[in-house]
């Protein structure tokens, strides 16, 4: 009697195993896996702006390259009801955010496309890119998008926060530059949403985080930029200028 239900905790341990995502994903999809130990794995999780977020131990990081991928991970976690974590850049403070301890992280870092059509003044980015990314893809092609203000921070969850750029004042939130989405949602249904086929969820999508579903790629309002100067103006202190600058108002 021992026996037989030693056994039947070992079946069930096994099909528990059997259920997990990174399992499924290993067994089912051929969508890169990164686990513990290895260098990919510890080299993902050191990107992140808070060493905290980058200590918490995932059971394993998945790396899809394309939309259908992220689509079969969802597909799986829809059927197994699993804890995960998307992320980004990873510069989200917050521990479970875009990191988690002891499930599956979705990493966007392959979604990495940066695609201008000049003719429609568009850019379709996807949010494996960091800001300094786009920027490098667009330099030299007359157009900019509008973006983060420290180059490190990730599209992802940048664009779904809002988004508070340099162009700001001219252009508002990066969110209002977004024309399309395209997202794969919590049944793992790919949809485009855009003002006109989903409004309600195109106006949830600026700001609203990740609770709508995984963002694969942005299609950005792209607007023209000409040069930028930057740099530093370096006065030195000389006597003249400070008795000047000292001076009493009244003398
Ligand atoms: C040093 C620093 C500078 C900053 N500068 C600015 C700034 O100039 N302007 C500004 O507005 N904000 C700024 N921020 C805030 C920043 O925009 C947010 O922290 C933002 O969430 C970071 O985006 P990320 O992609 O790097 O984040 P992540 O940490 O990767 O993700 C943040 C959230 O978005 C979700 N997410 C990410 N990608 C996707 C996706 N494809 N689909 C669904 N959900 C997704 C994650 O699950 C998580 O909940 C800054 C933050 C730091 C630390």
């Amino acid at each position: 009697m021992k026996k037989s239900l030693a056994a039947a905790v070992a079946a069930l341990a096994v099909v528990e195993a059997a259920q997990s995502t990174c399992a499924l994903v290993g067994a089912e999809t051929s969508i890169d896996l990164y686990t513990n130990p290895q260098i990919d794995y510890t080299s993902e999780q050191s990107e992140y702006w808070s060493t905290s977020c980058g200590d918490l131990k995932p059971s394993c990081i998945l790396m899809p390259t394309t939309t259908e991928e992220v689509a079969a991970i969802v597909s799986i976690l829809a059927a197994n009801n699993e804890t995960f974590a998307v992320k980004s850049g990873g510069h989200n403070p917050n521990n479970h955010f875009a990191s988690i301890d002891g499930g599956p992280l979705i990493s966007t870092k392959n979604l990495n496309q940066v695609i201008l059509d000049p003719v429609t003044e568009t850019v379709r980015v996807g949010p494996g890119n960091r800001w300094d990314e786009v920027s490098a893809a667009l330099d030299g092609s007359g157009y900019t998008a509008v973006g983060g203000r420290i180059g490190n921070v990730g599209v992802g969850g940048y664009l779904l926060g809002g988004g508070l750029s340099f162009m700001s004042t001219e252009y508002g939130w990066a969110a209002n530059s977004i024309l399309e989405y395209e997202l794969v949602m919590a049944n793992a249904s790919v949809v485009r949403v855009t003002q006109s086929n989903y409004p309600d969820l195109f106006m949830a999508l600026k700001g609203g985080g990740s609770n709508f579903g995984i963002v694969t790629s942005y299609l950005l309002q792209a607007y023209p930029q000409g040069d930028v100067w930057g740099g530093n103006l370096i006065f030195d202190a000389t006597d003249d200028r400070t008795t000047r600058t000292r001076r009493p108002a009244s003398s």
